[in-house]
């Protein structure tokens, strides 16, 4: 059975990777698997456990890395994100493209582990574009966009480690970057 594609969407937070994840799901052509990230974040209005995380205490996540049931996991701004690893494997082992959405750090652990994924980043066309997206959504306090501003600016050096670089003006044009990306991956030697 031919292995799936690893697609890693990763890049600064406030960057619209959520944007242009749900966009790209909406996309009639594309049948990724999305593997849900867990957190110790609490749910935002509207967000629901197990489709957009898997939302847990800190004790929950903890026992998780010790049992090393995650792929990667990071602590951004306060709290835990992560990868639960099996789901990944198995679903890319039965054949299906699996779609990750993560943060810098995260996708490069994953990376480290598994190098054949297509690594792409999603890039603001500036910082100044970044923080008014961030206080659009309205979601969090002035102090926490001024952090994840900071975080964005030096996150932004770490491009050069990925394999693809996207820029997101328009979310349109940034899936169908995304897309042709993905038809690329399909063409290399080793999926073939
Ligand atoms: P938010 O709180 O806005 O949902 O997410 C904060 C950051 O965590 C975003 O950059 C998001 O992409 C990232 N993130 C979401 N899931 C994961 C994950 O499983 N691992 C890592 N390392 N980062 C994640």
């Amino acid at each position: 059975m031919k292995r799936g594609v690893l697609i890693v969407l990763s890049g600064p937070s406030g960057v619209g990777k959520g944007t242009v994840r749900k966009a790209l799901f909406e996309e009639p052509d594309i049948d990724f698997t999305y593997s849900i990230s867990m957190t110790t974040r609490k749910p935002r209005d509207g967000e629901v456990h197990g489709e957009d995380y898997f939302f847990v205490s800190r004790d929950e996540f903890e026992a998780n890395i010790k049992a090393n049931n995650m792929l990667e996991y990071a602590e951004y701004v306060g709290n835990y994100y992560g990868t639960p690893k099996s789901f990944i494997d198995e679903t890319l082992a039965s054949g299906h493209d699996v779609f990750l959405e993560i943060d810098v750090q995260g996708a490069l652990q994953v990376k480290e582990k598994m190098p054949e994924g297509a690594y792409i980043f999603l890039t603001p066309p500036d910082l100044k574009a970044l923080k008014e997206r961030l206080q659009g959504r309205g979601t969090d306090a002035p102090e926490v966009i001024e952090r994840r501003v900071a975080a964005a600016s030096s996150e932004i050096r770490m491009m050069a480690n990925y394999d693809y670089a996207v820029v997101n003006d328009e979310v349109e044009t940034a899936v169908d970057r995304i897309k042709n990306i993905v038809q690329v991956e399909r063409l290399r030697v080793n999926h073939i």
